[in-house]
Parts: C-alpha cells; structure tokens; sequence
C-alpha cells in the first residue's frame, strides 16, 4: 500500500510535468477559440487531429460538449485511437449523412486542401451547423509546408470546381504538384517515385494538397458560403478562421 502510494505520488509528479511542458508549448490563442466552442456539439470532419487533443498545441476537444468525427474510409493514412469520437461517420466530406442544422459548429484542421470540391464541402458543411453555429477552418500556411512553391488558388478556380461538380477522383492538380512538391519537406512521401505512385492512388489515400490557400482565400470562402468571419489568426503552420454562419 505504501509502495502504491509512492508509485502513484511519482507518476503524478511525472504526469504533471509532462503537462506543464506541452502546456507552455500551447498557442496563446488558443483561450479565444475555447470560449468561443465551449460546450458545442461538434463534427469533425477529417479527424482526429493531434493539435486538438489535450497534448496538442491547440487543444479545444476538451473545450467541446461532444464530438463526432466524418472520415471517407474506416482507414486513413491518419488514424489514431487516441481519441474517442462519439460517432464515427463513414463517408465523403461532401455528402454528410446528417439532417440539416444537427451540430452547433464544424471543425476541419488541415483538411478542406485535401478536397478536390471545397466549396461544394463547405456549403455541405454549413447545412448541418445551426443557425448562428461556427465553422473553424484550420488550413496549412503555405509557406510553412511542401507547398511553398506552389501558387496560391485562386477563389475563381475553386468556383470553378464547384460549377463542375469536381469529383473527389480529381488529379487536374497533378502536374503542378509534382513539378512544385518540394519532398525535402515531405520526408513521410518517401522517393519521387514512391510521391507520384501515392499522388495517383490518390482516390485511396487522400494524401494530395489539391489547392494551396492563403489566409485572405480562407475568409473570402467563408463569405462565399455564407459565413460572416469571428476572427482569423495566422501561427506558424496553420491558418485559423473561425466563422459564424449567417
Ligand atoms: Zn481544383
């Protein structure tokens, strides 16, 4: 019993140093963005995301009331147990099985690049949040990634790709990227070789930047859709914006 609690004291004492240690490492932002979802009802689509979770340098999870979670397939190249959703939906992120208006806000962390349609997934997204819900986009900053020769999308492209009903199977982007994908970056893509062979097995992985945003195309898409900005703010490798739907 003595020795339990002598374990028990080391652990804790151990535990809430590796605590504090990602505590200081967490975004100073961060305290806006929990008051703002405190006790929501969300979906994540694309999840989970390590950012988010109690470890993260973002952590709002455990700001939230419940969380779903939207993948297009039981097996993702980003799959993790360490965290428990409520729900796990199985299904592309542009057609949700779910009734119109059934979440308080929609949280996709370094996803809406990876879908070849975004504004047909951000339309999508907005009917399942309730009136005057939140929708927080966290989208890589370019310039911080694998991408930062690539050119920033233009809104026209990505209007464009919704006229078109661009497909998830979609490779148009497929040149550019492999031209500018700078795999110094990327060491997890492996060779060129084994990059390309990834890039068009891209329907099984979903693993491709499809569209490369700047901060400015990530709130001018939330007015397109029919989000009014909360606030955005820019921290090394990810672009947050956070919107209420209007
Ligand atoms: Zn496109």
């Amino acid at each position: 019993m003595f020795f339990r609690s002598i374990l028990k004291q080391l652990v804790g004492h151990r535990g809430r140093q590796l605590v504090r240690h990602y505590r200081v490492q967490r975004f100073p932002i961060t305290k806006h963005y929990r008051k703002r979802l405190r006790g929501m009802t969300a979906l994540e689509i694309g999840g989970p995301s390590n950012l988010l979770g109690y470890l993260g340098q973002f952590p709002i999870y455990s700001s939230l009331k419940s969380v779903d979670n939207c993948n297009y397939a039981e097996q993702t190249l980003w799959h993790s147990d360490a965290v428990k959703f409520c729900r796990n939906l199985v299904c592309e992120g542009t057609k949700l099985p779910v009734s119109d208006e059934t979440y308080d806000c929609v949280i996709a962390s370094h996803c809406l690049e990876h879908i070849a349609n975004p504004i047909k997934a951000l339309m999508e997204w907005r009917r399942v949040i309730r009136q005057r819900g939140l929708l927080l986009l966290i989208l890589p900053n370019p310039e911080y990634t694998f991408d930062w020769r690539r050119p920033i999308t233009t809104v026209e492209h990505l209007r464009e790709d919704f006229r078109n009903d661009t497909p998830e199977a979609d490779l148009s982007h497929l040149e550019e990227i492999l031209a500018l994908h700078d795999l110094s970056r990327d060491l997890a893509a492996g060779t060129s070789e084994q990059f390309k062979e990834r890039c068009l097995r891209n329907a099984e992985f979903r693993a491709i930047h499809h569209h490369v945003f700047a901060p400015e195309t990530a709130a001018q898409l939330m007015g397109e859709v029919g989000f009014s900005v909360v606030r955005q703010d820019v921290h090394d490798v990810n672009i947050f914006t956070l919107g209420s739907k209007s």
